[in-house]
Parts: structure tokens; C-alpha cells; sequence
């Protein structure tokens, strides 16, 4: 736990967040900023600042799992949905607590902006 995440405050509690799921792994909740109709965050509880030091390939898939079990709930399975792990700054990642992005709802683009 890093004191001074945000994301690891979601995960003691400390600061709301509308959660949709949650196990011993990953906590996921909806994005305060969406960009689709569902747009979800799923994070490790540990804290891991991005991709670039995520050691254990299985948190990676964790996060996945809970997201494709999210989409099923928020019925985006059939249509379709996207995941996304921003890394550092090309790619835009504000948050430093790696989080994968579900977003849904909508047709998407391609390529990304
Ligand atoms: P990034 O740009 O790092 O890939 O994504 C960070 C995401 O976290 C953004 O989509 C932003 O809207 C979201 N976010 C930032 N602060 C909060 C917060 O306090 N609560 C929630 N639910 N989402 C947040
Ligand atoms: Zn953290």
C-alpha cells in the first residue's frame, strides 16, 4: 500500500468510489470521468504503479478475468467492449496504480486518439 495512491484509498476505503466488484485479487469501480456509457477501473489491491512493474503476470491476468466477468455483467459481452492499461506519458496514464480501463456502450474507434 502506498500511502499517498489514490487508488490504494479506494481499495482501504478511505476515499468513495461506486464499486462494482471485488475479490481477494482486484477491486473494480466505475470511472468518475466516463468515456462510454460503462467505463470501469479494475485495480490490484497491491499497489503496483504501471505496467512497466507489474512482475507477476498473473495480477495482469486477474484484472483481466474480473473485467471480462464485468462485461458479461454489464451485457457488453455479444457487442463488444475495450480494455486498456495506459502506460506513462504517451499514452496518457494519470493515475499511478495500474489500472485497466473497461469501456462500453458505445462504438468504439480505431486507432485510439
Ligand atoms: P489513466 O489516465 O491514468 O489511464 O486513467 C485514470 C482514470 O482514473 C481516469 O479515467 C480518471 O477519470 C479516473 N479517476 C481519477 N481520479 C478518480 C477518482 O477519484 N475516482 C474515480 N472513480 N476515478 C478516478
Ligand atoms: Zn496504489
Amino acid at each position: 500500500m502506498a500511502t499517498d495512491c489514490l487508488f490504494c484509498r479506494i481499495v482501504k476505503k478511505e476515499i468513495p468510489a461506486t464499486i462494482v466488484a471485488e475479490n481477494g485479487h482486484c477491486i473494480a469501480f466505475r470511472d468518475i470521468n466516463p468515456q462510454a456509457p460503462t467505463h470501469i477501473l479494475v485495480i490490484p489491491r497491491q499497489h503496483v504503479a504501471s505496467l512497466n512493474e507489474a512482475k507477476d503476470p498473473v495480477v495482469i491476468g486477474q484484472m483481466h478475468q474480473m473485467a471480462v466477468q464485468l462485461a458479461k455483467a454489464e451485457g457488453l459481452s455479444e457487442r463488444g467492449y475495450r480494455t486498456v492499461i495506459n502506460t506513462n506519458a504517451d499514452a496518457g496514464q494519470t493515475a499511478f496504480h495500474i489500472h485497466l480501463h473497461l469501456l462500453g456502450g458505445r462504438r468504439m474507434t480505431w486507432p485510439p486518439g
